[in-house]
């Protein structure tokens, strides 16, 4: 019979399989014994081909463990003792949402652990995974720990482990958005590689908190030819490691600090917050030439960017040109719609200016 479960065949969870003397079995062994087992017991049950409909038999699922017990249970062991196996959870080896399960013939005392998650690259993908999707809807650490406690889980991995893949995670993510942002630029020059070429942008900015008070800004720039984005200038008005350094009281403590800190301060910008905008416009415009050989001679944005202002002269040769950007518009036409409705109630309803249709306008 040939193998159906692909899954982990590199990962250390075939390791761990053995039979109570120490001894292990091999992959196959295991999975021919127990593959003629399932076979002759279910040979007059399941259609011939049944071996080959577990193709999306991939990714996670949320499972109740007691029913993975209760399978169990319905399954003999490798000797065919049935109704003999034991599942167990093992929460001194679990690491993080990665629970280690073993389970046991209660008759011939055959053993089976595996982890609930593949691993990859030393790490269990269940971990790095749950993290970035938290930090991909925009929550943390302690986000994650209610979760689990909400949804009965075993708590997720612990400070130190998610800092660590917190980094890895948000190099990868840098990794990819400047490779991705690179080829974005490439794509502006069709056949011309080498030569300065010009092209047309749209730049917003976007703040971490509502309104001018926030201490963390971003500003994107789309190519308006292809809607791709083709740089982002972070801006922060605060280094929480300078911080920390600061206030430190040991003075010789606090300069070995300081020392090792060079170089590393997230700090790259002071000023009010609505500065941050045209500033990062101003920053992305500067290194255009250099990072993409583009010069980004129309300028979509908003009707009062000061931006504009500060960028339409910045290179040498040419005069950057104002464009309205339809996306703005649209914005600002939106909002003053919904104002609208929201005064005249007669406005909205059935073929009239629905929510659904105001929203295609945002
Ligand atoms: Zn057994
Ligand atoms: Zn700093």
């Amino acid at each position: 019979m040939k193998r159906k479960f692909r899954g982990n065949q590199h990962c250390d969870a075939a390791n761990n399989r053995r039979v109570d003397d120490g001894s292990i079995q091999s992959e196959d062994t295991f999975l021919s014994a127990s593959a003629r087992k399932i076979q002759s017991e279910s040979q007059d049950r399941s259609p011939p081909n049944a071996e080959n409909k577990t193709k999306n038999v991939t990714g996670y699922r949320f499972m109740d463990i007691a029913l993975l017990d209760e399978l169990f249970k319905q399954m003999p062991c490798p000797e065919r003792h049935k109704s003999a196996l034991l599942l167990e959870d093992n929460p001194n080896e679990r690491y993080g949402c990665a629970s280690h399960l073993r389970i046991q013939c209660s008759q011939c005392g055959w053993v089976y652990t595996f982890y609930t998650s593949k691993k990859v690259n030393q790490f269990f993908d269940i971990n790095r995974r749950f993290i970035y999707a938290m930090r991909a809807i925009g929550q943390g650490q302690s986000s994650a720990r209610r979760f689990c406690a909400y949804m009965n889980l075993p708590p997720p991995a612990n400070p130190k482990s998610y800092n660590h893949c917190n980094n890895a995670l948000a190099n990868a993510a840098k990794n990819v958005a400047l490779s991705t942002m690179k080829e974005a630029g490439m794509e502006l020059h069709k056949d011309c590689n080498d030569e300065v070429v010009p092209c047309r942008v749209s730049c917003d900015g976007t703040w971490q908190r509502r309104g001018y008070s926030s201490l963390n800004g971003c500003v994107t720039t789309i190519s308006a030819d292809t809607g791709k984005c083709i740089d982002v200038e972070v801006l922060s008005k605060v280094c929480h490691g300078c911080k920390r350094i600061e206030k430190e009281n040991d003075e010789n403590t606090k300069a070995i600090h300081q020392a090792e800190y060079v170089g590393k301060c997230k700090a790259n910008f002071q000023g009010s917050a609505p500065a941050m905008e045209t500033e990062g416009v101003a920053r992305i415009f500067a290194r255009s030439e250099e990072l993409h050989s583009l010069q980004y001679t129309e300028f979509f944005g908003d009707g009062e960017s000061k931006a504009y202002l500060r960028v339409e002269n910045i290179y040498d040769d040419v005069h950057v040109e104002k464009k309205e950007c339809v996306g703005h518009v649209k914005k600002r036409v939106g909002t003053a719609l919904r104002k609208l409705k929201k005064e005249n109630k007669g406005l909205g309803g059935k073929g009239k200016l629905t929510d659904g249709t105001l929203q295609h306008r945002h």
